[in-house]
């Protein structure tokens, strides 16, 4: 459910900034920075700073802050030089490959993605 922070969750303590992470960019509600384990090379995590399970949860929660998280993803873009594209990606629930359970979007882009995914 919605809760403001959990200090069980990973995400909300590298909002917190009790565990380290590589900041790229922020916004008011959002947080981007880089992923541990790049599948790309530029894979930056967007999280909403509040804590909600998944996208759709931060999508009934706030409307607001799930574009905060959107607009930053763009700026993401931007600031890492993805103009040929880049891909977003919300993995929702175990069985998609979601494993930390605060809403986010993988910023991926600086190789050739192809479509359909692998
Ligand atoms: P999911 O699989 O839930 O869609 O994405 C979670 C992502 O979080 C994974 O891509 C994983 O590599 C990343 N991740 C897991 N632990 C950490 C961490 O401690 N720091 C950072 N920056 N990324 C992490
Ligand atoms: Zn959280």
């Amino acid at each position: 459910m919605s809760e403001p922070s959990s200090s069980d969750c990973l995400f909300c303590r590298i909002v917190a900034g009790s565990i380290p992470a590589e900041v790229v960019a922020e916004s008011e509600h959002s947080l981007a920075f880089r992923d541990v384990n790049p599948q790309a090379p530029t894979h930056v995590l967007v999280v909403p700073r509040r804590h909600v399970a998944d996208a759709g949860e931060l999508a009934a929660a706030s409307a607001d802050d799930l574009a905060d998280v959107v607009r930053l993803a763009s700026r993401v873009a931007e600031l890492e030089g993805l103009a040929r594209g880049h891909r977003l990606v919300l993995n929702t629930g175990s069985g998609a490959g979601q494993t930390v359970f605060h809403a986010h979007v993988h910023v991926l882009g600086g190789r050739d993605l192809g479509w359909p995914p692998g």
